[in-house]
């Protein structure tokens, strides 16, 4: 089942209310469609009602594609601050649905998912391409801290964050990009062979690795951010 619900959006050009629908809930199982969407950045996208400015809703949603062994809580991008509480608060939904508090038929769907915390519609296009692209998610990001070591000048600002944009079966492509517009700032092309070397220098990682150790927050920007609670 995929949930929505109706809400209100204000237009930050005209200040119109428009009424829109507001997914909380998307099964992709169900709704390959909207795995689409997500991935052509064309969901939960609108237009305002009286002056046209696009307006784009921010996630507060649980993602699941079970076939592919997803499941994604997803919060606003700038709340990211705040996600150790997020994570205690993802980690709670995820136990009842699919984990140790779960139904047995729960449980035993869930012994074949990973759960995952994202923050913006960015991050949450990240998690299923990078399964798309049979990429460990845990690997994506130490390869981004590689990438941020090896840049004279990382965009670093709380505005910006490092993702994983497109790729193929020799490249990845990561691109800054700006959390308000969602716009691509700038972008490296990074051999998807250094992802694999990652995963070969397996106790040269080791450390780095466990610091993800159990985490929904497969971010790395969980090593940044101290996680202020509340
Ligand atoms: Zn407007």
């Amino acid at each position: 089942m995929s949930i929505f619900h109706t809400a209100k959006a204000t237009c930050g050009t005209c200040g119109h209310v428009n009424d829109v629908e507001r997914v909380a809930s998307v099964n992709a199982d169900l709704r390959p469609d909207l795995r689409e969407a997500i991935l052509d950045r064309t969901f939960q996208r609108e237009v305002c009602a009286k002056c046209g400015t696009a307006l784009r809703l921010q996630p507060h949603l649980t993602y699941l594609d079970f076939a592919r062994g997803l499941w994604v809580m997803v919060e606003p991008a700038e709340t990211i601050e705040r996600w150790k509480q997020a994570e205690a608060d993802a980690r709670r939904t995820w136990d009842r649905s699919f984990g140790m508090r779960a139904s047995p038929h729960g449980r035993s769907m869930g012994l074949s998912m990973r759960s995952r915390l994202a923050f913006g519609w960015t991050a949450l296009r990240e998690k299923i391409l990078c399964d798309e692209l049979g990429l460990d998610d845990v690997t994506l990001e130490l390869l981004k801290l590689t990438v941020i070591r090896d840049m004279a000048e990382a965009p670093l600002a709380d505005q910006t964050e490092l993702r994983l944009v497109s790729g193929d079966a020799k490249t990845l492509r990561l691109d800054w990009i700006e959390l308000s517009s969602e716009r691509s700032i700038s972008g490296v092309q990074v051999p998807r062979a250094d992802h694999d070397a990652i995963t070969a220098a397996a106790a040269d990682w080791a450390d780095a690795r466990a610091t993800f150790d159990g985490a929904l927050l497969v971010d790395w920007r969980r090593m940044m951010f101290e996680g202020v609670s509340a």
